[in-house]
């Protein structure tokens, strides 16, 4: 969880749950639920931003969509549409008591208490849908948005897309991201840099990296087992409109130690420049400048304070 200290976090007062709204502290499950047994879940992150519009969700039906892919992929059968998550969404933001907030929707396998099933075989167990919303600072600290955050690269190799499909947001797939993430702060590190099964760089425990070379930007590829990520996406489109060359392609670890500057993206974590890797600095060890002119642009979008590219509305209004 970064730096954020659990005990000063705010929490929405409902949660969504199956289309209604129910208290936060009655938003539980049983033990024996399929998905804390064999992780069968698949989940979002999602930020709303408190902004001169009031509050808006950034990217939701993307987000929503992301989500009905990653349940298509595990073949659980949803009863709510796209808009009905977004909806939801809207929902439980109106009734959290807070401005902004990250919204965490949830489906999973649950357990049917009248008709139990423990097996693997997640068929006969109920699909769940639930909307958490809380109140969460900076992922990675926030003075690391400026300063930048020194981070390693993970001995553990990312999830291979044909064991655990990286296109899912699954929650199983964070028990190789912990691996990573735990190694990383045990060893004095703010994150883990994890590479692919053919030993290309791949993306952090929760967030895909750029790298700026001779001031173009440089990004592993779908195929390099990311996460599609929506902060990625919306920062491809924001540096070409401002006119930088953007590379989806592969890169080789020693290319993170000669970039002129690294940065993560990511819902959580925002745009995070990387001051060092492996202990090496990056650049000057500084925020590079074309990191906070990106930074700058994508925060102003997220707050509504710059138009989307190409006239696309990123923002729903709550
Ligand atoms: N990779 C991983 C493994 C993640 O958990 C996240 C956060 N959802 C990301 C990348 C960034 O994705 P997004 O920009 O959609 O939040």
């Amino acid at each position: 969880m970064g730096s954020t200290d659990v005990s000063t976090l705010r929490i929405g007062q409902k949660v969504w749950k199956n289309g209604g709204l129910i208290d936060w502290s009655d938003a539980r499950v049983h033990v024996m639920t399929h998905a804390i047994n064999y992780g069968s879940s698949v989940f979002e992150g999602i930020r709303a931003y408190h902004g001169k519009n009031g509050t808006n969700i950034f990217r939701l039906r993307e987000h929503m969509l992301r989500l009905v892919h990653s349940a298509k992929i595990y073949r659980m059968p949803l009863t709510f549409t796209v808009d009905d998550f977004c909806k939801g969404a809207v929902d439980v933001v109106r009734a959290s008591g807070l401005e902004s907030c990250y919204l965490r929707p949830l489906v999973f396998r649950g357990l049917d208490e009248q008709k139990p099933a423990f097996g693997v075989n997640p068929f006969p167990n109920p699909i769940e849908s639930y909307i958490a919303v809380w109140d969460w600072g900076k992922y990675l600290g926030a003075e690391a948005l400026e300063a930048g955050v020194d981070v390693c690269v993970s001995s553990w190799t990312r999830i291979t897309s044909n064991s655990l499909p990286a296109m899912a947001k699954a929650g199983a797939n964070y028990m190789n991201s912990q691996l990573i993430k735990m190694e990383a702060i045990l060893n004095g590190f703010a994150e883990g840099i994890a590479l692919d099964d053919r030993g290309y760089v791949s993306e952090g425990s929760g967030e895909n990296i750029f790298a700026v070379i001779n001031g173009a930007l440089f990004t592993p590829p779908l195929g390099a087992s990311i996460l599609p990520g929506i902060t990625r996406d919306s920062v491809i489109q924001i540096a070409r409109e401002l006119g930088y060359v953007v590379h989806e392609t592969s890169l080789q670890r020693s290319a993170l130690y000669v970039a002129d500057e690294l940065f993560f993206t990511g819902t959580a974590a925002e745009i995070t420049p990387i001051r060092s890797v492996d202990r090496i600095e990056i650049g000057n060890g500084k925020r590079g400048e074309i990191t906070r002119i990106l930074q700058e642009a994508t925060l102003a979008v997220m707050h509504g304070e710059r138009p989307a590219p190409e006239g696309a509305n990123w923002l729903t209004k709550v």
